[in-house]
C-alpha cells in the first residue's frame, strides 16, 4: 500500500523520511527496543497528511484512520446509514491521504461492513489497509470464527482483511478467546492470507491488557481507547507505552471520548482558552494523542463531512513532539478539572473486591464517572453493556461488606443504584 505515495506528490522533509530528532528521549525505558519514530508528509490534494509508524511494520498509517462505527444515519435509526453520504466521506477522506478504515462485523447493527465494502469499489480498496473485527461474544464454537469471517470478507468485497482484531477484549470475553483456541484458528487465517496481521481490540484494566499482551507473540497491533482525559484509564499511557516497546503498532479510538472532549463544559473551556495557540477543542484533544511517538494512528467515528474536514485539517497540523511544555501544563490543569468533576471519589483500590455478589464495583464507578464528567452518558451505557452481567450493580443484595472496606468512605451501595440506574 505504500505505493500510494507513487500517486501523490511526496513534499517531504529532510528528502524522503522525516526523522525527529529527540524521539527516543521522549520514550519510557520499557521501549528500548523500539525503532525510531519516522514521519513522512504528502500532498492529498490542497491538504498534506502526516504517516507515521506502525510498530513493526514496513508500512505508515495515515496519522487519522476513518472509524466506520459512526457513520450518518437516518432518523436516529443505527441500522439506517446514509449511505451516499457515508461512501461520499469515506472516499473523500481517501482523497485526501487517509490510508486505513477501520469497521467490524457488528457496527451499526451489523451494515457497517457491506457500506465500507462498496465505498471501497473503484479502486479505493487498493489505497488502503482495511480492519475489522471479530465478535468473542458471538462465538458458540470455533466453526463460527470460518463462518463470520467469510461473511465479513463478502461483505467487504475483498480477499483479505489486513488488520484483523478480536473486539473489546475484556476479562469476559478473553477466556473466550483462551478456550475455544481463538488464536490457534487465526494463526491459519494468517497462513492462507484471509487476514494480515492480528491484534486486539480492547476495554478493561491494564493488568487484563498486559495478560493479553504478552499472553501471544503473534500480535502484531492493537487499539485502545486513550485521549487527554484517560491517559490513567484501562490501557492508557503505560498500556500504549508497553505495547510500542513490544514493536506493536497502536491505533487510538476515542480520541475525542466519543465527541465529548469536542464540547468540554465551561471551566474546562476556560482552562484550554490561557493556551496563547487558539484551537477548537476538538482539535486539541487530537493533538495531545498526535503528539506522542507511541501512537501509530488516531481512529476517528465521523459522522458528517464537516467532521471529516474538521479532523483532515487537524491530522495536517499533527506533529510528534509539537506540544510545548506549557501546552501539556493545560492538559494537566484540564484533566485535574475534569477529574473534579468526578461524583464518585473512587481511586479504584480494589480494597472492596472480591464482592460476596461479584459486583465489580470501582468499574460500575469508573464507566458512572466517566459518563458523568464528560455528560456523555450514551458511552457509559455502551461501556456498561460490555460488563457481564453477573457484575453489573443491581446483583448488590446490600451485605454492606464493601462499605466497611472502603478508605474512600464511600456509600457504596446508595452509587451503584445511582449508577444502574444511569447505565441500565
Ligand atoms: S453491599 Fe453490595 S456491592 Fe457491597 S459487597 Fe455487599 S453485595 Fe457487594
Ligand atoms: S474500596 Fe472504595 S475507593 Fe477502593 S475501589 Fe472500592 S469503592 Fe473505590
Amino acid at each position: 500500500m505504500q505505493g500510494l505515495a507513487g500517486t501523490r506528490r511526496l513534499i517531504a522533509v529532510n528528502g524522503l523520511d522525516h526523522f525527529l530528532p529527540g524521539r527516543e528521549r521522549s520514550l519510557s525505558p520499557t521501549c528500548g527496543t523500539w525503532a525510531p519514530h519516522r514521519e513522512t508528509i504528502e500532498s492529498g490534494g490542497s491538504m498534506l497528511m502526516h504517516y507515521r509508524s506502525f510498530g513493526n511494520l514496513d508500512w505508515k498509517p495515515s496519522a487519522l484512520g476513518f472509524g466506520a462505527m459512526r457513520l450518518p444515519v437516518v432518523g436516529g435509526d443505527q441500522a439506517r446509514v446514509d449511505e451516499a453520504e457515508a461512501v461520499r466521506m469515506i472516499r473523500h477522506a481517501i482523497d485526501r491521504g487517509v490510508n486505513y478504515v477501520d469497521t467490524a462485523y457488528t457496527y451499526h447493527q451489523g451494515i457497517s461492513e457491506s457500506i465500507v465494502g462498496r465505498a471501497l469499489r473503484d479502486g479505493y480498496r487498493e489505497r488502503v489497509r482495511l480492519a475489522s473485527k471479530l465478535p468473542p461474544w458471538l462465538l458458540k464454537s470455533i466453526g463460527d470464527c470460518d463462518r463470520i469471517l467469510g461473511e465479513q470478507l463478502q461483505r467487504l468485497q475483498t480477499d483479505h482483511i489486513d488488520f484483523y482484531l478480536m473486539h473489546g477484549l475484556n476479562k469476559d470475553r478473553w477466556p473466550v478467546v483462551r478456550e475455544l483456541k481463538v488464536l490457534d484458528w487465526a494463526d491459519k487465517a494468517l497462513a492462507d492470507g484471509r487476514i494480515h496481521y492480528l491484534g486486539f481490540s480492547f476495554h478493561d484494566r491494564l493488568s487484563m491488557f498486559e495478560e493479553i499482551l504478552n499472553a501471544y507473540p503473534g500480535w502484531s497491533f492493537c487499539q485502545i481507547q486513550y485521549n487527554y482525559v484517560d491517559d490513567e484509564f484501562q490501557a492508557g499511557m503505560r498500556g500504549l507505552r508497553l505495547a510500542a516497546g513490544k514493536g506493536l503498532g497502536v491505533v487510538v479510538m476515542e480520541p475525542l471520548r466519543g465527541g465529548a472532549l469536542a464540547s468540554p463544559p465551561a471551566q474546562i473551556q476556560t482552562i484550554l482558552n490561557a493556551s496563547p495557540h487558539k484551537a477548537e477543542p476538538a482539535d486539541r484533544a487530537l493533538q495531545w494523542v498526535w503528539n506522542q511517538p507511541e501512537v501509530s494512528l488516531a481512529l476517528s467515528g465521523m459522522s458528517s463531512m464537516e467532521h471529516v474536514e474538521q479532523n483532515l485539517a487537524s491530522a495536517e497540523n499533527s506533529h510528534v513532539g509539537a506540544l510545548t511544555e506549557q501546552d501539556l501544563a493545560l492538559y494537566a490543569n484540564a484533566r485535574v478539572a475534569y477529574r473534579g468533576l468526578r461524583p464518585i471519589p473512587c481511586t479504584d483500590c480494589q480494597y472492596c473486591q472480591p464482592c460476596p455478589n461479584n459486583v465489580d464495583i470501582p468499574r460500575v464507578f469508573e464507566t458512572y464517572n466517566g459518563g458523568v464528567m464528560l455528560g456523555a452518558q450514551d458511552r457509559a451505557r455502551f461501556l456498561y453493556s460490555l460488563q457481564k452481567e453477573t457484575d453489573r450493580a443491581n446483583n448488590c443484595q446490600e451485605c454492606g461488606e464493601c462499605e466497611e472496606q472502603c478508605p474512600q468512605q464511600i456509600e457504596i451501595i446508595q452509587w451503584l443504584k445511582k449508577a444502574h440506574e444511569y447505565m441500565k
